[in-house]
């Protein structure tokens, strides 16, 4: 645990508003009069703490979006997201992240004195929270960047354009667009890809998160299976730079993908939480993550991927667990953890990655002695 502490890492899959801190979110909640849904309480506890409300237990992705929904209500205004923002900063460089991508979808919120804040004030808030961050921590943090990402199709242009002006106009804070959310609303080539197409054509960077619901590609009582088994072959033929989770991708897409090599974000906590593989009790998610549909075959084949914490806040967890559970799971040496973080940073999207592999070698040697 200490060395996972140490070693520089970065984070690459971390939802803004998903890794609200657990006091943050109940206090913001009381001030809000926002009531938050008694059924995430930790049912072990006959005398409820208020601050437990984001338990142990296993969650599914059903009651994931359940939670993710009450906390817009509870960041409603400028004031609480330039808080999530700065605690999440705050939170990375005290686990040694030296690099981080945050990715939000942008919303329209409140100021103080009731007046509206924009999409465009939403990023500027955060942009400015991370540039403040970036002067105070100049040498832990190499750079810090964000995100967009969408729910509907209108606002997917809308926030894409936003990232591409955002760009243009000198930003270095934006480094790339991501499509998340929930993963049985929509579709990817359906809906998505002429937006993303043009996030592409405008030099912006695509992670799209994939494989989160089981799929087939043939059944002939479960047409929900063949569904998700077209939106991730499109996603593939696309070919974004990077992947979200690609848990349940069925086999014909596993070769596929073995031959494409797009580097996967693997958050181990969130995907053994949300395939109900464990709960969050240390022995159970250890067991939860060598049953991993993926994760052992990816390191024993050295796919290239990055451990990411997804939620930080909604699954209790922080970056230096996710890599010591990954390394006590696998029995992965001080030199398999630090090589596959210093693979994993060929995969950031800001362009200073060499710069920053450097760096973080520098740091591992040292770390790892003669
Ligand atoms: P936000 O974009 O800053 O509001 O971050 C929270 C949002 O991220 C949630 O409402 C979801 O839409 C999305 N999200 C978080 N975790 C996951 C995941 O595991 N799969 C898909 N979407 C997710």
């Amino acid at each position: 645990h200490e060395f996972c502490k140490r070693l520089p890492k970065i984070e690459l899959h971390a939802h803004l508003n998903g890794s609200i801190r657990e006091e943050t979110l109940v206090e913001l909640a009381r001030e809000r009069g926002v009531e938050l849904p008694p059924e995430f309480h930790d049912g072990f506890h006959t005398n409820r703490d208020p601050s437990q409300f984001l338990n142990s237990k296993p969650r599914s992705l059903v009651d994931c979006f359940h939670i993710f929904s009450f906390i817009p209500k509870c960041v409603s205004d400028v004031a609480a997201l330039e808080r999530i923002t700065r605690e999440a900063l705050e939170d990375a460089a005290d686990e040694n992240i030296c690099y981080i991508e945050l990715r939000t979808g942008p919303k329209i919120l409140f100021h103080h004195e009731g007046e509206v804040c924009t999409k465009e004030d939403y990023l500027g808030t955060i942009i400015r929270v991370m540039e403040s961050f970036e002067r105070r921590e100049l040498n832990r943090y190499e750079a810090i960047d964000r995100r967009i990402k969408s729910k509907t199709v209108e606002e997917a242009y809308e926030n894409v354009d936003l990232a591409i002006e955002l760009k243009a106009s000198g930003c270095k804070q934006i480094v790339g667009v991501e499509l998340g959310g929930d993963p049985t609303k929509n579709d990817f080539g359906e809906h998505f890809l002429p937006v993303f197409s043009k996030a592409r054509r405008h030099g912006l960077p695509i992670s799209i998160h994939c494989g989160e619901v089981p799929m087939a590609r043939e059944s002939r009582d479960r047409p929900d299976l063949v569904r998700a088994h077209e939106e991730a072959l499109s996603i593939l033929k696309f070919g974004p730079e990077r992947l979200g989770h690609s848990l349940l991708i069925s086999e014909d897409l596993g070769v596929m993908l073995d031959d494409l090599l797009i580097p996967v974000e693997v958050c181990p906590t969130s995907n053994v939480l949300t395939l109900e593989l464990a709960n969050h009790e240390e022995g159970c998610l250890l067991k939860g993550i060598q049953n991993h549909p993926q994760l052992r075959k990816w390191l024993d084949s050295k796919y290239p991927i990055s451990l990411n914490t997804d939620d930080a806040g909604i699954f209790a967890t922080t970056l230096t667990r996710e890599y010591a559970l990954v390394a006590k799971a696998f029995h992965l040496s001080k030199i398999d953890l630090s090589n596959m973080l210093i693979d994993s940073v060929e995969t950031i999207f800001d362009p200073g990655k060499e710069k920053l592999k450097q760096a973080i070698t520098t740091r591992v040697n040292m770390m790892l002695g003669p």
